[in-house]
């Protein structure tokens, strides 16, 4: 018996990283799970790919639609689709502002907005948010990226309170630096990526870098009927990175 058995998922930018290894744990766990991202072809089976560019209204509707076509309902949406930016607070112009707090933040409200009818049917409903240690920390270079993922963060808590009432919980995650082909590329884009990977784990308190499957596993943790009793919360998934440097790790 899975965890999540009889439950229906859906997971947004499911297609690779942390959202697919969690739409592969949330199936092994017993769900029917559909991953809503720009590239579904590449998941497969049991997973159910669904084309849904979070910034488009009318395919989040439609990828809606299709869930509840083809899973009957659902029951756990993990709001996961995002993408990143780079530099100080100059260093992006009005259009990428748009552009990225448009999919992390605007895309979870359009979403979820178009999930909330099958949530509030459901008798176990749950939201996960992906945010990260950026919004919680607000990290250098990264002013753009932390603004929207601190956003991710009040929206989070303002969503478990407005939700409470419907029985639907609402949790955020918080990762550090977590080994997905995001990471792959920044590092490939570097003069050495080897180097570059080697300085990347030396900064991380453990050594190394965070997994997939362990965000995963926290955001299943959330999800899942067992967390019941959990609802507002942000859970670090970050190797230690933000609560021990504040103790001087
Ligand atoms: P990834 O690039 O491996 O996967 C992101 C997925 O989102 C891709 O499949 C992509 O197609 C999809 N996507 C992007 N824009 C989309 C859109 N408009 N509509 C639908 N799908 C879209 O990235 P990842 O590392 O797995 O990151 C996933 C989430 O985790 C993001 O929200 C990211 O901000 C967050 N996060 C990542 C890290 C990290 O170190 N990798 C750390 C903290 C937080």
């Amino acid at each position: 018996m899975g965890e999540f058995d009889g439950l229906r998922a859906a997971v947004t930018g499911g297609a690779s990283g942390i959202g697919l290894a969690t739409a592969r744990l949330l199936a092994r766990s017993g769900a029917a799970v559909a991953v809503l991202d720009l590239q579904p072809r590449e998941v497969e089976d049991p997973l159910l790919g669904v084309r849904c560019d979070v910034t488009d209204d009318g395919e989040v509707r439609a990828a809606i639609d299709v869930v509840r076509e083809r899973l009957g309902g659902l029951d756990v949406l993990v709001n996961n689709a995002g993408i990143g930016a780079q530099g100080d607070v100059s260093a992006n112009d009005d259009a990428e502002w748009h552009r990225v707090l448009d999919v992390n933040v605007v895309g979870i409200a359009r979403v979820t907005r178009a999930a909330l009818p099958l949530l509030r049917e459901s008798a176990s409903a749950a939201i996960v948010n992906t945010c990260s240690i950026a919004g919680i920390a607000g990290l250098p270079q990264r002013a753009l990226y932390s603004a929207s993922k601190g956003a991710v963060h009040a929206l989070t808590l303002a969503m478990a309170a407005d939700h409470v009432h419907d029985g639907i919980r609402v949790n955020c995650v918080a990762p550090g630096t977590v080994d997905t082909p995001w990471v792959e590329r920044l590092l490939d884009a570097a003069a050495d990526p080897a180097a570059e990977r080697e300085a990347l784990e030396a900064r991380q308190p453990t050594g190394r870098l965070v997994s997939a499957d362990e965000v995963a596993h926290a955001i299943a943790h959330l999800a899942g009927p067992a967390s019941g009793g959990t609802t507002g919360t942000v859970l670090t998934v970050d190797g230690g990175m933000f609560g021990l440097r504040l103790r001087g790790g």
